[in-house]
């Protein structure tokens, strides 16, 4: 499975069994990704949501 990322448009390689909504890192740019929508092979991703939480570091 291939995806395109919607950031720094490098071609990433995804797992066969990857489902909408998840997580995934971009190997270029290092951001989150989160899978939009699958259809067939075509995998649609989007950036995902700033989750900025705060664990108390
Ligand atoms: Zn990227």
């Amino acid at each position: 499975m291939q995806a395109q990322c919607p950031i720094c448009d490098a071609n990433i390689t995804l797992s066969n069994n990857i489902e909408v909504a998840e997580i995934i890192t971009c190997t270029e740019c290092k951001n989150r990704l989160e899978v939009g929508s699958i259809n067939q092979k075509d995998v649609v991703l989007k950036e995902a949501p700033k989750v900025e939480e705060d664990w108390g570091q």
